[in-house]
């Protein structure tokens, strides 16, 4: 089954792990021992070849920098300026495996359905580039508002405004208050170059906005549900609400913390926890309910977003583990065409409205 990811931190990965994401998971994590310098060493799940192995075809892929005022704890960059430069060296990490031909860009309609023909053409994937849609996950690298074009320019579709704490143009996860005047302007110039909002890590307050200030296409790439797991990073039903009336699809994440309630970082176990797959199903089955149908839900895992195998679900081994979900989703009842949709057809139903 072909498989969607809608949200991955590849670059980050690359250049802030220092992992040579051409290698198999298992080169890189037996790199990885003795390491101590973060809690996931040696535990990665996610790889170019474990995607082809996956049969994962495209991923939405992040630029990830925050920006961090001096009073805030959070890591950061203490400038927007240095918070650009680390986005743009990521870029050139993600055009550097163009280069090799272990991935490629897609960024309209042409180039995705180009790519779709390679993985539908019945060879094997061994050798085939992954597909990377490229969205910025949280906005203050973007120094000023003409910044957004010339991300645009370079490949840049989708923006999340917010990620963990105060932002410069939106308040995330953890945080509370409004986008304001220059988060609106961001939302105005998106909607004029037609980059697709990730309503992801929103605050409640920031969310609403959102929604009552941008009229283009709304997705949220990694989220779960707060009726299961309540914390504020999750969306509410009334949330998920709105979002299913904009025909926006919603990627079900892999971090155990946000699966199942009352996980402790650092010292519960998936296996303890009893943290598996069919977790995931259990929140995907939340928003279909609330929905009426499978039109709304996708994959977007987050794996290796800084944490590893001791936080995502027990039978994931690597990420190439996606396809044991079809399977989790026949047995709970749902049609294959349903399962289609879940693992990739509600993205390209998504993109391709989005990109007409
Ligand atoms: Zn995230």
């Amino acid at each position: 089954m072909l498989i969607i990811d809608a949200h991955l931190d590849l670059s980050m990965n690359a250049m802030e792990w220092n992992r040579d994401l051409r290698l198999p998971v298992a080169e890189i994590n037996a790199r990885e021992q003795g390491l101590t310098d973060k809690p996931d060493r040696g535990k990665a799940t996610v790889s170019l070849p474990e995607l082809r192995k996956g049969n994962v075809a495209v991923v939405v892929a992040t630029q990830i920098a925050r920006y961090v005022a001096p009073h805030n704890r959070l890591p950061g960059w203490h400038s927007p300026q240095q918070a650009w430069a680390q986005t743009q060296g990521q870029v050139s990490w993600y055009k550097a495996m163009e280069d090799e031909g272990e991935m490629t860009a897609i960024t309209d309609l042409a180039s995705l359905e180009k790519h779709l023909a390679l993985w539908n053409d019945g060879t094997p994937n061994d050798s085939k580039p992954v597909g990377y849609i490229l969205n910025l996950e949280g906005a203050d690298s973007l120094v000023t508002l003409d910044h957004v074009e010339r991300a645009y320019n370079y490949g840049l579709r989708a923006i999340g405004p917010a990620h963990y704490g105060p932002g410069r143009y939106a308040q995330g996860t953890d945080a509370t208050g409004f986008m304001g005047k220059v988060g609106q302007d961001l939302l105005k110039e998106m909607e004029r170059l037609n980059i697709i909002l990730d309503a992801t890590h929103l605050c409640d307050d920031s969310f609403w906005e959102a929604m009552d200030h941008y009229n283009g296409p709304v997705w949220a790439s990694h989220n779960l549900c707060r009726a299961l797991v309540n914390h504020n990073r999750q969306f509410s039903d009334e949330q998920i609400r709105e979002l299913i009336n904009r025909d926006a699809v919603i990627g079900g994440a892999l971090d155990a913390w946000m699966m199942v309630p009352n996980w402790v970082r650092g010292q519960s176990t998936p296996e303890g926890m009893n943290c598996n797959l069919e977790v995931l199903v259990d929140h995907l089955d939340h928003i279909c309910q609330l929905a009426g149908n499978a039109d709304h839900i996708g994959i977007g895992t987050d794996l290796d977003g800084a944490f590893g195998r001791e936080q995502s679900p027990y039978d994931l081994e690597t990420i190439a583990d996606l396809q044991t979900v079809p399977n989790l989703l026949r047995k709970r009842g749902y049609t294959e065409t349903d399962v289609e949709k879940i693992m990739h057809g509600n993205w390209l139903r998504f993109l391709r409205r989005a990109w007409k």
